[in-house]
This record gives C-alpha cells, structure tokens and sequence, in this order.
C-alpha cells in the first residue's frame, strides 16, 4: 500500500525547515485568505499588496508540524494585542504560520508558500474575505472553515494531542520565539 510522504517546507532561505506530516493532508482544510490583516503582516515583511492574490494556508493542527532545524530564527509579528500570533523567519522574512496566543487552542495555519508541494493539501476549499467591488468582503465556504477548525481543536483538547505542539513551551504557555508587537502608528502604515 502506498504510503503519503511528509510535506517539506523551509523559510526561503533554508535556515528554518522542517516537515508536515500526512494526517493534514487528510484533515487540513485548504483555503485563500484575503484579509486585511494577512494583508497587513504581508506588507510588513516586505511582500508588498496582496490582495488579489490572498494567501494559500492549509489548516491544521499543531501536532502535524515537525521543525526540523532553525528554530532560533523564528519570530512573531502581532499585528495587535489580541490578534493571532503570525510566525515568520527572521532570517530572510518569511512568513511561515499564523497560530492562536495559546498552546491549549490547537490551531495552525501552514502558508503554503513554503512548500513545494501545496497541492499535497488537495484544492482550495474556502476563500475569506474575499474583496468586493463597492461593498464588505465576503466568504465562500467560511462556515465549513469554522466548524473544521473547531472540530480539530476540541479533538487534539480531548484526545491531549494538542500538549505535541512546536510552538509552546508548555511549562509556562509561552511561545517559543520572541514577539514583536507593532504599534499602534506602524500598524495605521500597514492598511489601506
Ligand atoms: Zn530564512
Ligand atoms: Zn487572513
């Protein structure tokens, strides 16, 4: 029987790597995202606009993500104080994966710019915020985005599977890389 291989991913410059194993190749949910926010933290790391476009993410759980190498690259860019912890590679900037600011909220949004193999998350399922001419943005396919990132957080709770995470030290609840928090005037920067 054939047997999926792990995913590979690296920062561009081949400092931070490591592997993504096939259970999220199965249970990840594929998706564009065209926020203001992944917009924002896109033009912070130098990436430019991206909106038409939006970014390829697959998510998952962090129990699926092996860091191989590299860790000690690793940043956090927060757009606010309560927004999502954006993970990127200090090396050569670039953004890596976007989780929750707690260990027990298993969640993890792989950018799928870091693999060769994107497609190894089957097709895209889900578009959010999609930019609408003349009015508010709009999902396609968001409320099953939600209930699937629900379900796989209360399955890696119960199961205890979310405590295999390469985010958090789990003695304190911390994250593993230091954080840099925007402010308020560098942020205004960053939206239209
Ligand atoms: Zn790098
Ligand atoms: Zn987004």
């Amino acid at each position: 029987m054939a047997t999926t291989p792990f995913t590979a991913f690296s920062c561009r410059c081949g400092k931070v790597r490591g592997r993504i194993s096939p259970a999220s190749a199965r249970s990840g949910t594929r998706l564009l995202c065209h926020c203001r926010d992944c917009r924002a933290a896109a033009r912070y790391l130098g990436r430019g606009d991206i909106a038409q476009d939006g970014v390829d993410l697959v998510q998952t759980s962090p129990d699926t993500i092996d860091i191989e190498t590299g860790t000690g690259h690793l940043a956090i860019l927060r757009l606010g104080p309560k927004g999502p912890l954006r993970w990127y590679a200090g090396c050569c900037k670039t953004p890596m994966f976007n989780t929750l600011a707690r260990p027990g909220l298993a969640f993890v949004a792989v950018l799928l710019d870091t693999t060769d193999k994107p497609g190894a998350f089957g097709p895209v399922v889900a578009h959010s915020f999609v930019p609408q001419p003349g009015g508010p943005p709009r999902h396609k396919n968001g409320g099953r985005m939600v209930v699937r990132v629900l379900s796989r957080m209360i399955a890696a709770r119960l199961s205890g599977r979310w405590k295999r995470t390469p985010f958090f030290d789990l003695q304190t609840g911390d994250p593993i890389a230091p954080i840099h928090l925007i402010d308020r005037e560098a942020r205004a920067a960053l939206y239209d």
